[in-house]
């Protein structure tokens, strides 16, 4: 039911419900906004006792206003929300905002007159933000709309802002307001009952003074929209996520190495990391992040030049480069040969460009035009500690003159007195200005990580798979683990490749089974106490032979009956020689569904947890992006001599399993454990697998 959301961020004319004359009132408040902003479409406040309230003519009704307003932005107390929007229902009202809290998030009472409220509008087709939020701003020319509690009026700009925390909106929106950080859209979602994130993602998309998204999130209702839009979305605009609260998945008890590792917010990041979203860490962060995004042409590369006239920060920007794995870039001979030719002779014309303290703003002018347009450069990064001579501002004034017009990213760190930046505000073209090198460092990878997003691939249909009729009988006979004959089959099943095995059902019929694989092999006993075999002895690497074969299996058989463990049967399996160890998985999250994950296997998996995960199905580059994320990846390059592994096979097993996960929801938990990546062209194999169908 996707209605654009016009009566809602474009009203014509808009009715103030619950408008209390009281001078120190939150409506008092909402409606100076709405005459300080400009609206240009009428306002009706509604109040039965009041002539007029604030300056504005009042009406007693809905129906007495002189037409029947598109929105209605609703203050009433709680119990009366009902009434109003029957009587909005009535009169024809399009889209309503409800500040009114004390909905869901007080009590299970409220809840239930929420899920009311829904139901009143979805039957109407009525829009409705709220409720429990803090308004609606939209800044554009012909609506200038500032429906809010805002202490100073957002700045028009390009940044949509959606909020589930409505004082957090607001005190952003505060705070850009002095980093001179403008919005197109600001939307305090509250319950997001009715509009929800996705909706508005729907609106930006179109919307073309938005350019970019900022998303402060507590919750994520219909992830799966979620990511199918904000993946379109983030290649065109970049969106910044900033994501509260952690989820209640990391209570839930695994026994696979994949659930234990997916506790917390796993699911959410990987949602967010394959949507394309850049996760901002800190609130600091989403703002600064926001602020060079909307101010910046795109970085098409990593090479930073630093240019300064204090070397300590500059040393400080240069590492932080590295630690947010950007390059520094290497000048020119002609740009450097330019720099020396106006630059005092003590100055150091590499990068950083050290100009020293007596930097004229006329040298900082002149060191931008020149690193801009030298070809090594992919952004300049430019670092100002109070010069003793001019002023900060003179300073700016010769940083904004170099930038103009540049079409690669400048940002701009003054170490300085607070009052520099109110001030600097005025000046035309400076480039965003942070307070610390770091800051602007971390922000020029985001703008880096914007690229990278813009310039993914199309998005690849990812591979399917048809249902597995052993899940399914799993399944309809009440789920558990899947003996290890159906869980390599099913692997088989999904395209994995598989060591070869057969099964003995004890250990005079051993040595028949191992011939039967092919020399050498391993022994390994099953059933459902032998959860991590190698552990209770059950697994023996090696034999090269039938008497070998024997001998281990009666061994085994006596050891583990004498430990009390029951077993099933054996596994005879070919033994693979020279592969890394690599693990696969399924998981579920409640909210989200399957992920997929990835990590360095073997037995450690749990102590090093370098994995990744994804939500299932998945693409080449979701498996891609996932093993780049591995802090281990280089283990899978050339490593000591020996080729690299088969990556392609990896990769190829990871979508394959995704397409597994997302055909058969009823896999609760899976561990490919190890996948044996062999060198490059050489494949990759499964030994271990466990599956858990519910
Ligand atoms: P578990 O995880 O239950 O302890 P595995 O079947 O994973 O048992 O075996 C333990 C380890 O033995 C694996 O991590 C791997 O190093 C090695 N291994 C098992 N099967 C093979 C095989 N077919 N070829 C080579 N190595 C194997
Ligand atoms: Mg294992």
């Amino acid at each position: 039911m996707a209605v654009p959301l016009d009566s809602i961020l474009r009203p014509r004319s808009l009715a103030l419900v619950g408008a209390s004359s009281r001078p120190d009132s939150l409506s008092g408040k909402l409606l100076g906004n709405l005459a300080a902003a400009g609206f240009t479409g009428a306002v009706y406040p509604i109040n039965p006792k009041a002539e007029t309230v604030h300056g504005f003519r009042c009406y007693r009704s809905l129906r007495e206003a002189p037409q029947p307003p598109e929105l209605a932005v609703i203050m009433v107390p709680r119990d009366a929300a009902l009434a109003t929007i029957d009587e909005c229902i009535e009169v024809g009202v399009k889209g309503a905002v409800i500040i009114t809290a004390g909905f869901r998030e007080g009590s299970e009472e409220g809840a239930a007159v929420e899920r009311r409220l829904l139901e009143k509008v979805r039957a109407r087709g009525l829009r409705m933000v709220g409720p429990n939020c803090m308004g609606v701003i939209n800044t554009e020319p012909d609506v200038r709309m500032d429906a809010s509690f805002t202490p100073a009026p957002a700045l028009p700009g390009a940044v949509a802002f959606a909020s589930h925390s409505g004082a957090l909106g607001v005190a952003v929106l505060e705070a850009a307001r002095d980093a001179g950080l403008g919005f197109s859209h600001f939307v305090s979602l509250g319950n997001s009952a009715d509009v929800n994130v996705n909706d508005l993602l729907e609106v930006w998309d179109h919307h073309d003074r938005t350019r970019v998204i900022l998303l402060y999130l507590e919750a994520l209702a219909e992830p799966q929209r979620f990511l199918a839009l904000a993946s379109r979305i983030s290649r065109r605009k970049p969106i910044v996520v900033f994501k509260g609260g952690r989820t209640a998945a990391g209570a839930r008890a695994a026994s696979s190495h994949t659930g234990a590792l997916a506790a917390g917010d796993v699911a959410v990041d990987a949602l967010l990391e394959q949507a394309g979203c850049l996760r901002a860490g800190t609130l600091e962060e989403m703002f600064d992040l926001a602020l060079a995004l909307e101010a910046s042409p795109p970085a098409h590369g990593r090479r930073v030049v630093v240019v300064t006239n204090a070397g300590g920060p500059a040393i400080a920007a240069t590492d932080a480069l590295a630690d947010e794995r950007l390059a520094v870039a290497t000048l020119a001979p002609a740009t450097e040969q330019a720099l020396r030719a106006f630059l005092p002779a003590e100055a150091a014309v590499g990068n950083p460009v050290d100009m020293l303290p007596s930097a004229t703003p006329d040298n900082f002018r002149r060191a931008v035009e020149l690193t801009l347009a030298d070809p090594g450069v992919d952004a300049v990064l430019t670092i100002t500690v109070t010069p003793i001579v001019v002023g900060p501002l003179d300073v700016a004034r010769g940083i904004a003159a170099g930038a103009r017009s540049a079409a690669k990213p400048v940002l701009s760190v003054f170490m300085t007195h607070s009052g520099f930046f109110p001030a600097s505000r005025a000046i035309a073209g400076l480039p965003p200005t942070f307070r610390y090198p770091e800051a602007a460092v971390r922000a020029l990878a985001g703008l880096g990580a914007a690229e990278s997003v813009a310039s993914r691939p199309a998005a690849i249909p990812a591979a399917t798979m048809s249902r597995s009729a052993i899940v399914e009988r799993a399944h309809v006979t009440g789920g558990g683990y899947l003996p290890p004959a159906e869980a390599f089959a099913l692997l088989e099943a999904a395209g994995l490749a598989v060591a070869p095995w057969r099964i003995a059902s004890d250990a005079d019929s051993a040595a028949g089974a191992a011939g039967e694989v092919g020399f050498p092999v391993v022994l390994k006993a099953f059933g459902s106490g032998l959860v991590h075999k190698s552990e209770l002895g059950a697994v023996i690497v090696g034999l090269r032979d039938g008497r070998e074969v024997g001998e281990a299996a009666r061994d085994m058989c006596a050891r583990l009956a004498l430990a009390g463990v029951r077993t099933d049967g054996l596994l005879l399996q070919r033994q693979v020689q020279g592969g890394r160890e690599v693990i696969l998985g399924i998981t579920r999250d409640p909210a989200i569904g399957s992920l997929v994950m990835v990590g360095l296997g073997g037995v450690a998996v749990e102590v090093w947890k370098d994995v990744s995960f994804r939500i299932a199905p998945i693409g080449r580059c979701d498996a891609e992006a996932m093993l780049d994320a591995l802090a281990g990846a280089p283990l899978l390059g050339a490593f000591r001599g020996r080729p690299p592994a088969d990556r392609e096979a990896l990769v190829e097993a990871l979508v394959r399993l995704g397409a597994l996960a997302a055909a058969h929801p009823e896999i609760e938990e899976c561990d490919v454990n190890p996948l044996l990546v062999l060198d490059q062209k050489r494949g990759c194999v499964a030994v271990d697998v466990r599956v858990r169908v519910v």
